[in-house]
């Protein structure tokens, strides 16, 4: 049966953002102060923060973030890398180097072994979570081509380690092939809708099954009917107004809340980057100043508190190390985005699917982020002992969060640092897990020295 997709309203976003464009700012204190409650906001409330440009009212919405973002979440930034599995596509999205018809990037769908390589690669990096990505089009063995590659990445184990939970970003799937990835052990499903302005996403998706906007917009409810209960989701920022796309955003989010008991897991908020043969990639329609990039991460912090952001490497080192304070939970490092690309290791390959802002290598990234005071999670707890979907949220809800994800960070930051650092990554990681567990409080910091302890005597994969 087809997807009632109205739950995406046009005219109902417009209005109340014709209602708030100049909010007063007492209007905006009122939000502001609703969203410390940590209960999240309703459309009009995102409209009105929307609304803002004054730079002292900026300065409280970016405050508020940061408090919500610590309170919710600590210091932990969870880690991960993509892995693009294939660049074949039959799609013609006009932003993206891998459409159909750019002849300027070699094709590419690396075999079974192939793929193994990449990830050991990953593995003696110290990942431990690759997030699977590949265009609209595969092999010939089909769909199987995406099953048998998540088992693969499964597959591949080192004397220290393996990847322990893999993410999927791959085109919409019927509820069938839903349940098959979900067999196949996913961790979570993503998907970006591009727009929800119905009438930007036919211009720019001008070729393909992509074409069908009700097929893209339903496919995260076939993924939870299929079972799939952590689904990402996310917009390309720069096609077409941002406000508009925040709000339609949430509309979508609400509704997954209403019909699934549960919202989405992650969103993602990609920028529009760059892309070999791509005209738009390089002059978005409704670029996205940096102001309001970091607006935008910072609404969705307070909009919805409980769902993790992600930040890639589309962004510079400095745009992501700003948002880290503004809500972002999950960050890809020292990533390609060309199928074979850690073995090739060219930066800047023209057969990348956009350009990266930030270059460095999962080392660097770490440490990095761990002389900020944030502490890098390789952890895959949560999704391995069951607590998806609504068992994640009623854990996060209460705080509880901090009780697991805090010392399954520490105790497998610690991992990586024996395993995998740099003598100077592993002084700095070191110094910060004894700040950290000496911050902590009762069962948590309990949990974290019984942890540490037992991964500094070369256990691996400890986690609550
Ligand atoms: N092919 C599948 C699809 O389109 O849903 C999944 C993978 S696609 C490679 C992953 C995402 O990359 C797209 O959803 C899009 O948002 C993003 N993307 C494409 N071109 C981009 C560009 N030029 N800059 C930034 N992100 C881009
Ligand atoms: Fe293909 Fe996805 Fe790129 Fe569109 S965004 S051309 S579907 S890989």
């Amino acid at each position: 049966m087809e997807q009632n997709t109205s739950f995406i309203n046009e005219q109902e976003v417009a209005s109340i953002l014709e209602n708030n464009k100049k909010p007063d700012p007492s209007k905006v204190k009122e939000v502001l102060a609703k969203a410390s409650e940590m209960k999240g906001l309703n459309l009009s409330d995102v409209a009105v923060l929307t609304g803002i440009s004054d730079p002292l009212q900026l300065h409280e919405l970016f405050e508020t973030a940061n408090k919500i973002k610590e309170t919710i979440y600590g210091k932990r930034l969870v880690i991960f890398a993509p892995l693009y599995i294939s660049n074949l596509c039959a799609n013609e999205c006009v932003y993206c180097a891998f459409r159909a018809k750019n002849k300027d990037i070699v094709r590419r769908a690396l075999n079974q072994e192939e793929i193994k390589r990449e990830t050991k690669i990953l593995i003696d990096q110290g990942h431990k979570r690759v997030l699977l990505v590949a265009g609209e089009s595969y092999p010939k063995q089909g769909f199987q081509y995406v099953l048998d590659s998540i088992a693969s990445v499964y597959d591949v184990k080192t004397d220290k380690g393996e990847i322990r939970r893999v993410n999927a970003n791959i085109a919409p799937l019927s509820t069938d092939e839903f349940k098959q990835l979900k067999a196949a052990k996913i961790g979570t499903y993503q998907i970006f809708q591009e727009t929800y302005h119905r009438e930007t996403y036919s211009k720019v998706h001008l070729g393909g099954k992509k074409r069908d906007y009700n097929w893209r917009v339903s496919s995260l409810h076939r993924a939870m009917e299929a079972g799939i209960d952590d689904v990402g989701i996310g917009v390309l920022f720069g096609l077409f107004d941002y406000r508009f796309e925040i709000l339609a955003m949430i509309q979508h989010i609400r509704e997954l809340e209403q019909v699934f008991g549960v919202g989405p897991h992650t969103i993602s908020v990609p920028r529009l980057e760059p892309a070999t043969g791509s005209d738009i990639a390089s002059h978005p329609p409704f670029a996205v100043s940096d102001i309001d990039f970091r607006k935008i991460v910072a609404i969705l912090r307070l909009a919805v508190p409980y769902t993790g952001i992600i930040m890639s490497t589309r962004e510079t080192a400095q745009m992501r190390r700003d948002t880290f304070a503004l809500g972002v939970s999950q960050i890809s490092a020292g990533s390609r985005t060309n199928p074979g690309g850690y073995e090739e290791n060219i930066d800047d390959e023209p057969s990348a699917q956009f350009c990266l802002g930030d270059h460095r290598l999962l080392d660097e990234v770490i440490r990095d982020v761990a002389s900020m005071g944030y502490v890098p999670s390789f952890c895959t707890g949560c999704y391995r002992l069951g607590r998806t979907g609504a068992d994640f949220m009623d854990m996060a809800k209460p705080g509880d969060i901090k009780a697991h994800c805090n010392p399954n960070a520490v105790s497998t930051f610690m991992e990586y640092l024996i395993d995998y650092a740099s003598p100077e990554t592993r002084t700095i990681g070191e110094e910060l897990i004894e700040e950290t567990i000496a911050s902590m409080e009762g069962v948590a910091q309990q949990r974290a020295i019984k942890l540490v302890e037992k991964v500094k005597q070369g256990k691996h994969d400890m986690y609550c």
